[in-house]
């Protein structure tokens, strides 16, 4: 969920192990790894640039648009609809399919 909206729904494993809507990708990032600090190894966080729109004020397009690194002009036309991506996976992105994890 970003903004109030779905932009990705399937399997659970898959999920983590591939986020598929850049907002997901995005999130995954920026998830500390206990794991690598008890062999210790450093993580960078990614960050999220900008701050989540406010809910009565929402631009027409994706929700995402103002933060996510591989916005284009078709982005900000139109919501876009949870559409089926790979296997049982529904992403809500114009460009899905244009990039990966
Ligand atoms: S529709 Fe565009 S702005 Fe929204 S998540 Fe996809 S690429 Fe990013």
């Amino acid at each position: 969920m970003y903004a109030g909206r779905k932009v990705e729904e399937g399997d659970v494993d898959a999920f983590f192990r591939a986020p598929a809507h850049p907002y997901s990708q995005a999130l995954m990032a920026s998830v500390p790894r206990p794991e690598l600090v008890a062999i210790g190894e450093s993580q960078n966080l990614a960050e999220i640039p900008g701050t989540v729109p406010s809910l009565d004020r929402m631009d027409p397009g994706c929700a995402f648009a103002s933060r996510c690194a591989h916005v284009r002009d078709v982005c900000r036309g139109a919501v876009p609809a949870l559409c089926k991506s790979d296997g049982d996976r529904k992403v809500a992105c114009v460009r899905a399919g244009d990039f990966t994890s």
